[in-house]
């Protein structure tokens, strides 16, 4: 089988449609879940579930076959994800499987920023155990921006502490496809692919794009690491995430979200989705 773990969140949800899309019988794919309610619609198309935690390594026992071809989705518990992806590994390495793909970040171990660690730390996991593997280093979505616009138009700016730097990102649905694309098609084992949008964007390129889309004046405030800290703790961020933001800022203004390969535009066969397109849809489904 094709089995897809973290598959009733955002990522997972759209790489199912893909592979229906592709081809792939629903009795060819099972869905990794922890959760057999929010999992009912993959249920409902065919799609066998296998309930497992990341958590609970005993859950994992099983969850993988011998020849499976595995998309393993990082998990979204930051500072838990260590431990959490090797339980998941040593269960693939248990069972056999016979692709193990895992989606890291853009940089692999180049990846300097906080939120970069665990990736690096399971990428080595992942070498250390000897299985066939894919890496997936995906750079940032777009959604990343597009699903926090509340704040931009409340205050019709754009604030960033990244000064000038730029972002390649794409579209969610677009590394989808190259995760469906890597554990359907061949000679993917033991490469590493950088993904990431086809264009860099500037904060003030994407504050002007979101002006295109809502007919408002949208600025672009840059500001420094400690005004951008203080202003996301007093909008209730929680300061251990205000700081991983304020870091992966720092992390784009040195360019490293910035890498333009062309490796996610290759796997998909086509342009990754503008970054304007994604505002304006972002824009028009905000009514
Ligand atoms: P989501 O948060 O929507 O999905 C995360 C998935 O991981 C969910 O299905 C969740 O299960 C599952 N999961 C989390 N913890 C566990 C656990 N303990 N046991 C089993 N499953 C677990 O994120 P996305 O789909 O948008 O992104 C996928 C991953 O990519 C993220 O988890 C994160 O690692 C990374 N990411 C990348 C970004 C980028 O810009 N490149 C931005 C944000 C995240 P459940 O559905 O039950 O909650």
């Amino acid at each position: 089988s094709i089995v897809v773990t973290g598959a009733t969140g955002s990522l997972g949800r759209l790489v199912i449609h893909e592979l229906l899309d592709r081809g792939v019988p629903a009795a060819g794919i099972a869905a990794v879940v922890r959760d057999k309610e929010k999992a009912a619609p993959l249920a409902a198309r065919g799609i066998e579930l296998r309930i497992a935690d990341y958590n609970v390594p005993e859950t994992l026992a099983g969850v993988f076959r011998s020849g499976d071809r595995v998309l393993m989705i990082s998990g979204n518990e930051i500072g838990q994800r260590v431990p959490q992806h090797s339980a998941v590994i040593d269960a693939a390495k248990e069972a056999g499987v016979a692709q193990f793909a895992y989606t890291g970040v853009l940089g692999g171990p180049e990846a300097d920023f906080d939120l970069a660690a665990e990736h690096r730390a399971t990428e080595e996991l992942i070498l250390a155990s000897g299985l066939p593997h894919t890496f997936l280093r995906n750079g940032w979505y777009t959604e990343n921006y597009t699903g926090n616009l509340a704040p931009v138009l409340a205050h019709g700016a754009v604030l960033s502490n990244a000064n000038e730097g730029r972002v390649a990102s794409a579209a969610r649905a677009d590394y989808a496809a190259a995760a469906a694309a890597v554990v359907t098609g061949e000679g993917h084992l033991g490469r590493a692919y950088e993904l990431s949008g086809d264009v860099a964007w500037s904060f003030a390129e994407y504050a002007a794009a979101v002006a295109q889309a809502t007919g408002r004046e949208i600025a672009y405030n840059a500001v420094t690491p400690e005004a951008h800290l203080s202003v996301l703790t007093g909008a209730g961020v929680p300061a251990p995430f205000a700081e991983i933001l304020v870091d992966v800022d720092l992390a784009i203004e040195r360019g490293r979200l910035a890498g333009t390969s062309g490796d996610l535009s290759r796997l998909i066969g086509r342009p990754t989705t503008p970054m304007a397109l994604t505002v304006a849809e972002a824009v028009a489904s905000a009514g």
